[in-house]
């Protein structure tokens, strides 16, 4: 039903539109509350305002820790005007109704991104802002709650189209916005709180997102979709600039971040690092002495994948290799950064969005993952596991050379992206074989080792990418099979968690094909 706004609360921290929107209100007839700071400001504009202060009969107090929490603003924003209790209560207290609320909130958020102190973050934790936002937001019925400068322009129309009131569709829509701005202002001061306490279990945490992007589709066209932010600086997908191209696509998100995070794997200092991603999984990976040797490397892993590709670089793009990549079609390049004859290369490519991150993801840093299955989600720590040289124990009779051993941790590296089963071929720092996602292990040896006996067809190679490689396996052999089948694809050492029943049968098959084999004691199932 139409509902008249008489009266509105206004308490805002920022002040972006609001000289406007309340000069708009009194010309509506709008009686204006407010709270110092915003009342201040609306005087000076030679607007009429009312104080809480003077409504409530309380001074704001406690450095502004309490300014609107009594029940003359409570009671006006949840009282029913239509329920003959609470219309009697409102009188005898003399309480007035409120028919709009305008907040926003301390800026927790960006105070926590300035990287402010503990005791400055605490104090920028609204209370009384989200209390009122909650209030009138639970009373849509009647009461209209505005908590987003984007909205003001639209309620003054909604005002004007209903001769000074606002429908029943509205005042809920604004409401599922009022609640998603609390819900995500809480889980940021959750997620601060877990972070300064170095306490990350997923437990202890809430968590949500901001509304950053509504995205063209979601995974289909006929799926709609948006983006949402946790807060964090984290650099990746969504903290990047993009330079050139038109807007992200939910798959393209998803992929770009995926190419990204396993390109922070290789810390730059160590040398150029390249990954290519298809449908969240590598098509290629690997180093080289220049970046653009290390894109080529990677492309020659599976040239046909690559194709509509997604790009990861772990240093700042040249011009060579912008070059490079220029010859075929790209959906997206992240890397840290860009030079200018690179940008200029690239500019050409009208359809190719540049995204530039200033700086790596942290692969090791804590963090949360959240996936949703029906009914809930499933929520874990980030897996962030790693490994280093003395992790390893050799299980073979043969031990590892040093290149060999160079490249099982490379493979493995990168077999920590790929979804499971994971099986991945490395030659030279460089991936020749990746197989991802199969339901038997011994699916994701033969896929890889037969796509790199076609690329080598395509290159007029006599022999397979695979002779002469190592393997990683993302999990423990349940049996040899799978061992036999790298063997057999040429691989000359073998990378992987052990752990199996079967391990003593997968070690001796590997000791009869001659290879040396390695344990991590640690799996990295991805799905
Ligand atoms: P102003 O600049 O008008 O003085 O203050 C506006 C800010 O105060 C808004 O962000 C609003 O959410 C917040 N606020 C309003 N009432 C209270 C309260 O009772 N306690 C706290 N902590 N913040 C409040």
């Amino acid at each position: 039903a139409l509902h008249p706004v008489r009266r509105a609360l206004i308490s805002v921290s920022d002040k972006t539109g609001l000289v406007d929107l309340a000069r708009a209100l009194a010309e509506r007839g709008v009686e204006l509350l407010s709270t110092g700071g915003s009342a201040g400001m609306l005087r000076e504009a030679g607007l009429e305002v009312r104080d809480v202060a003077d409504v409530t009969g309380f001074p704001e107090m406690m450095d502004g820790r309490v300014k609107t929490l009594h029940p003359k603003v409570h009671g006006g924003l949840l009282a029913l005007r239509d329920d003959e209790g609470h219309v009697a209560a409102m009188n005898e207290h003399g309480i007035g109704p409120i028919d709009l609320l305008i907040v926003n909130l301390y800026p927790f958020e960006e105070t926590v991104a300035k990287g402010a102190d503990y005791d400055t973050c605490i104090e920028n934790i609204d209370i009384g802002g989200p209390a009122m936002i909650r209030a009138a937001a639970k009373n849509h019925k009647f009461v209209n709650v505005v908590v987003d400068v984007d909205d003001y322009q639209p309620l003054l129309e909604e005002l004007t189209a209903n001769d000074g009131s606002t429908s029943y569709a509205f005042r809920q829509k604004l409401a599922l916005t009022a609640y998603a701005r609390t819900g995500a202002y809480d889980a940021a001061v959750s997620a601060w709180m877990t972070g300064a306490l170095e306490e990350a279990a997923p437990r202890r945490r809430a968590f949500a997102g901001t509304l950053a992007q509504t995205l063209r589709y979601g995974e289909n066209p006929h799926q709609s979709a948006a983006f949402y932010t946790d807060g964090s600086d984290r650099p990746g997908v969504a903290n990047a600039v993009q330079l050139q191209g038109k807007e992200l696509s939910y798959n393209n998100i998803n992929d770009t971040d995926a190419a990204f995070e396993l390109v922070s794997e290789f810390l730059p200092q160590n040398g150029p690092a390249c990954a290519i991603i298809k449908h969240a999984n590598p098509c290629g990976v690997a180093r080289g002495q220049t970046l653009r040797e290390a894109y080529m490397s990677a492309f020659d892993c599976d040239r046909t994948s690559a194709f509509g590709g997604i790009i990861a670089l772990n240093q700042k793009l040249d011009a060579e290799t912008a070059t490079e990549i220029s010859q075929i079609f790209t959906e997206v390049i992240i890397a840290p950064g860009a030079d200018d004859a690179a940008k200029e290369i690239l500019a050409k490519k009208k359809n190719l969005r540049l995204l530039l991150t200033n700086g790596l993801a942290n692969p090791v840093a804590a963090g949360l993952a959240v996936k949703q299955v029906s009914g809930g989600y499933l929520v874990q720590d980030k897996d962030n596991g790693h490994i280093d040289l003395d992790d390893l124990k050799v299980v073979t009779k043969r031990q590892p050379s040093e290149k060999e051993m160079a490249d099982m941790l490379f493979a493995w590296k990168v077999a920590k992206h790929v979804k499971s089963n994971a099986i991945v071929y490395v030659k030279d720092g460089a991936t020749v074989g990746v197989g991802a996602g199969q339901m038997s292990r011994v699916d994701s040896c033969r896929i890889a080792a037969r796509k790199s006996v076609d690329m080598a067809e395509a290159m007029g190679l006599s022999e397979p990418l695979t002779k002469g490689s190592v393997v990683a396996s993302d999990a423990f052999f349940p049996f040899a099979d799978g061992l036999l089948t790298a063997a057999e694809a040429g691989a000359t050492a073998v990378i992987q968690p052990g752990g199996s029943m079967r391990d003593d049968e997968v070690i001796a098959a590997a000791d009869e094909a001659g290879l040396a084999m390695v344990m991590t004691g640690m799996r990295h199932f991805r799905h």
